[in-house]
């Protein structure tokens, strides 16, 4: 049922094609697969070599945008340029990036350490939903290429432990990338539905997966009953994978040979050397290799040994992953491998003994959640006759924020019945009102989308701006009917109404309405960056002029005066349409104030402590 559209920028004529494609987005690879001929098949690329896609994303000199293994190569010799670990912030702020902030040999930025970060590569600022949306581009282009026909439907999978925002973030980027995500999928359930497990309705089962990547490990515990699924607990280490196998193996090697320090190229040369003897070690009994004209060896007992301890770390974790489902081992019933160090034959062993049964390999483990996405992808699509498909959300449901956007609280295409609620705050000292104003759709700002309806939370008590805790709550029972409640959580301020989200609107419409979110996706974003930029920046320049006011004596004429002046660069950009101009002023003005208002602060603490006995 092939389509054909007319390219016009291209001139040419395109095919559209109604696959919907299922991708593995991942921390350090991702990878596009479908169904082909009734079976999962993982898109290689170029020269038809590799399933994989470096998460990586380069800016070169003319700030053209490069993804993939080109990327990769750029890592070394072009840090600052080169974005990798994305994932790793997706739906993060400042605060919760702090921890690994070093990690990252680009500049990760917020100026607002409860706002969600930014990268800056030279003078732009990014998102990590656009840095993402780069990637998908490259996978949506990879599989079109083959297809020799357009895509636009997209399964995408998460990490089980992904919240809300992580998720909102991941289908925001698929639609800056042209893509309509029908579901977001979590990792282990795509894993699971790769090997055929979960797609049989009459069968209750209950499953572990084991994944293991590069950089990161995680053990989920689902429960299949009657097809769906649930995760009964997760557990892992986001700094646990192959790559502490590498460091452990150069480590021993290093016992015998001398490596200068600084010596980058040698080093890089040896962790090289070590991942290809531990990938070796995976079929073979020994490994010899050289560097600098020195003689390495390895054999598999050796590698053993060195990495028994790492290894032992996600035996733990499975341990304590049985535990919080309030399982025993004899209750799994199956275990499943993922993510390239699985091939680890140290790691298989370990894990099939822990479990007391063999586990599930034969797919390769890099590919397996692509396979498995492409799989939902084709239940979404009514192309699985025996499995069950649920009353889902034809459209997201959400409410307007600040500056007339839109914040989805229930996303489309979730399953029903559904709750869902998110936490706000007042922006105004003393306000006592809230209006809380639900729509429906895709667009990011609320004026583009379908207005459901209105009410007043009346009667909060007064209190400085940004203290009122309000929550708001979303239920669609199985009727498709949306109850919306808006709570003051510190006085128990209430209101509820009910709407009745899903009529009214007709297939056509509906169709209408994605199809015009995703071709302004990219519009949208732009307009959504740069309001949220203008209200992030009105705020830096409120805290900035209550800072100047009360620490008039602290400040010295000159940081007074550069204040200043800071904040009427700023207040000046606010005024026109430049987004990074608009953040470029505010990190200027956070960089400079940031040292002063920790003196302030030392300051004032040790006034106040001056007369007081401790
Ligand atoms: P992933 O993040 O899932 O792509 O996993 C990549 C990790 O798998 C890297 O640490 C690789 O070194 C590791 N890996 C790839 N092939 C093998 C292999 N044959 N044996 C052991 N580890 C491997």
């Amino acid at each position: 049922m092939a389509k054909i559209s007319i390219d016009l920028k291209a001139g040419k004529v395109k095919k559209e094609s109604d696959v919907i494609i299922g991708i593995d987005l991942g921390t350090t690879n991702s990878l596009v697969a479908y169904i082909k001929e009734g079976k999962p098949l993982a898109v290689k690329g170029e020269n038809q070599k590799n399933t994989l896609v470096p998460s990586i994303i380069h800016f070169d000199e003319n700030n053209k945008i490069i993804v993939g293994d080109t990327a990769k190569e750029k890592l070394i010799s072009n840090p600052e340029n080169t974005i990798y670990s994305v994932k790793r912030l997706m739906g993060k702020s400042f605060n919760d990036v702090l921890d690994f902030k070093d990690h990252f040999g680009y500049e990760v930025i917020d100026e607002d350490e409860e706002k969600l970060v930014k990268v800056k590569v030279g003078n732009r600022f990014y998102t990590p939903i656009e840095l993402s949306a780069e990637i998908l581009k490259e996978l949506k282009n990879r599989v079109e290429k083959e297809l020799e026909a357009t895509v636009s439907k997209a399964v995408i999978t998460v990490p089980a432990y992904f919240n809300d925002t992580q998720r909102q973030a991941t289908r925001d980027a698929g639609k800056l990338a042209g893509l309509d995500v029908l579901r977001i999928v979590n990792e282990p359930t795509a894993a699971s539905l790769a090997y055929g497990v979960g797609l049989a309705n009459d069968l209750d089962e209950t499953v572990v997966v084991y994944d293991l990547g590069g950089g990161t490990f995680d053990v989920s515990i689902l429960e299949i009953r009657e097809g769906i699924f649930e995760v009964l607990s997760t557990h892992g280490d986001t700094f646990l994978g192959g790559d502490d196998f590498d460091r452990a193996i150069m480590e021993y090697w290093l016992k015998d040979i001398n490596i200068n320090e600084k010596d980058n190229t040698s080093k890089q040369a040896l962790r090289l050397l070590a991942e290809e003897a531990k990938k070796r070690l995976s079929s073979n009994e020994e490994f010899e290799g050289e560097i600098n004209g020195i003689s390495l060896s390895l054999d598999r007992n050796t590698l053993d040994q060195i990495i028994s301890p790492i290894v032992e770390k996600t035996i733990d974790a499975c341990r304590k992953a049985v535990t919080d489902a309030e399982l025993e081992i004899k209750d799994i019933d199956k275990v499943i491998l993922v993510g390239g160090s699985t091939r680890t034959l140290l790691v298989k062993e370990k894990v099939a003994e822990f479990f007391g049964k063999p586990v599930f390999d034969e797919l390769d483990p890099d590919e397996v959640v692509a396979l498995g996405a492409a799989v939902q992808a084709d239940v979404l699509a009514g192309k699985q006759k025996d499995v069950l498909l649920l009353d889902v959300t034809p459209l997201s449901l959400g409410i307007e924020t600040m500056g007339g956007l839109m914040d989805v609280i229930i996303p489309r295409n979730n399953k029903i019945p559904a709750r869902a609620g998110r936490n706000y705050t007042t922006s105004i000292d003393g306000q006592t009102n809230l209006k809380v104003s639900v729509f429906q759709g895709e667009r990011d700002l609320v004026k583009d989308n379908r207005k459901l309806g209105e009410f007043i939370l009346k009667g909060i008590p007064p209190m400085p701006a940004g203290i009122p805790k309000i929550a708001i709550h979303f239920v669609i029972d199985a009727d498709g009917i949306l109850k919306v409640k808006a709570e003051e959580e510190r006085s128990g301020v209430q209101t509820e109404v009910e709407i009745r989200s899903q009529y009214g609107v007709s297939e056509e419409e509906m169709a209408i309405m994605l199809l015009e979110s995703l071709k302004n996706a990219e519009s949208d974003m732009k307009a959504r960056g740069l309001l949220e930029a203008k209200i992030e920046a009105k705020n830096i320049l409120l805290s900035a002029d209550k800072f100047m006011k009360s620490n008039k004596e602290i400040l010295s004429p000159e940081e007074m005066k550069q204040t200043q002046l800071l904040t009427i660069q700023l207040r000046a950009s606010v005024e026109g349409n430049d987004k990074d101009l608009i953040n470029e002023c505010m990190h200027q003005l956070n960089t400079y104030t940031n040292p002063l208002a920790h003196r302030a602060m030392d300051l004032n603490i040790s006034k106040a402590m001056k007369g007081k006995k401790i």
